[in-house]
């Protein structure tokens, strides 16, 4: 029985011969390679989620509310705050992470005999949920310098007339920021095409820059932004992602929702690190600051690095990334080698982290040279 493989069962054709995804869990002294925020949750807040966990326990025997009404409440207030764009709670949905967040959308909007495009290298999630949910996956184009290029995506766009656009910014793994008028342009050139949607992947916004794209939902229901709290609410552990949109988008993604897919020990967790906002984003603050040192600190090291908005930093390059990526490695220091010839992606870690891979980048140089 042992010898039987994936292959040897009925799957589904467009699953044969694929892997999962698998970004390696090594247990090393320094894991910089799936861009968490290093930072554990403050005791208060520890405490915090312990008492709402408690309350939500004794009434484990019934479903949790269904609609998420309270945390989406909340998430909407935060929204509101942070980008001064007045998100409602008709406006705002959440599932467990922001990779379940996308998979609604591509249940909803994509599906078989359908299509979604990405401009790639990007988010390799966004092509692995589309062949999960029978999607078709067209991989855009991109520069060089890994910024958009506009006319070649609304070519890509117009000739391809994707159900389903992706415009991750900041950009995973190279951490660039779109700019908004290269979104704008391609909603419009989406909207001539069929019309479609376009998912806005703001995973990282907290560390940008620059402003989030919430303001220009005004007025475009087939437009989504999609947020996670695995990143700057520093809890990838608790699957908490949410989208805002245009009222109707929310009722779309009831269609294929799970009934009572967010537990209420989720619910209860998340609305507890709400409570605690301010201090999570002080975190947000001190890694922006150390991803510009690793910006300046690489670059002064003779690395060539792509302007970051994230809380990681693409850096190269080299002949040979995963030789690069190993010798990183055989130094304690995890980073992420994305199969992107001659990049690597280090995430934002704590200063001694941060000085720890800077120690073993320096000694990778000096081999080289
Ligand atoms: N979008 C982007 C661009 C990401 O990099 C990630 C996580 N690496 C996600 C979405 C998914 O995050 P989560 O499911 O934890 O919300």
């Amino acid at each position: 029985m042992n010898d039987v493989r994936i292959d040897d069962l009925p799957v589904r054709d467009e699953l044969r011969g694929k892997s999962p995804y698998g970004a390696p869990q090594l247990d090393v002294p320094v894991r910089l390679n799936t861009n968490e925020n290093p930072y554990p949750l403050p005791e208060p807040l520890v405490e915090r989620i312990a008492e709402r966990v408690r309350e939500a326990a004794r009434n484990l025997n019934r479903y949790p509310d269904r609609d998420a009404v309270e945390l989406r409440t909340k998430l909407a207030e935060y929204l509101t705050t942070t980008s001064g764009y007045e998100v409602g709670v008709a406006d705002v949905w959440a599932a467990n992470g922001s990779n379940e967040v996308i998979q609604q959308l591509l249940q909803t909007f994509g599906g078989p005999g359908r299509t979604a495009i990405g401009f790639e290298p990007s988010y390799s999630m966004h092509g692995l949920i589309a062949r999960g949910t029978g999607t078709g996956w067209i991989s855009g184009p991109r520069n060089d310098d890994f910024t958009i290029d506009v006319a070649a995506a609304e070519k890509a766009i117009a000739e391809n007339q994707p159900d389903v656009v992706f415009v991750t910014t900041p950009n995973n793994p190279t951490g660039n920021a779109v700019p908004p008028e290269t979104v704008l342009a391609l909603y419009e050139a989406a909207q001539a095409a069929k019309p479609s949607m376009v998912v806005v992947d703001e995973a990282y916004i907290e560390f940008s820059h620059g402003d989030s794209l919430l303001p220009l939902l005004a007025g475009r229901p087939n437009l989504v932004i999609s947020r996670t709290m695995s990143k700057a609410f520093g809890a990838a552990g608790l699957r908490l992602g949410y989208l805002a949109a245009h009222p109707a988008v929310v009722d779309a993604v009831q269609l294929v929702r799970l009934p009572y897919h967010l537990s209420a020990v989720t619910q209860a967790t998340a609305l507890a690190a709400l409570e605690h906002t301010g201090t999570l984003l002080g975190y947000v603050e001190q890694l922006k600051a150390e991803r510009d040192r690793l910006v300046s600190e690489l670059r002064a090291t003779g690395y060539e690095v792509v302007e970051s908005d994230a809380n990681f930093v693409q850096f190269g390059r080299f002949e040979d990334s995963h030789t690069a990526w190993q010798k990183i490695l055989d130094q304690g220091v995890l980073v992420r080698d994305n199969g992107i010839p001659g990049w690597l992606r280090v995430s934002a870690g704590t200063p001694e982290e941060n000085d720890a891979f800077l120690d073993a980048v320096r000694e990778l140089k000096k081999e080289q040279s």
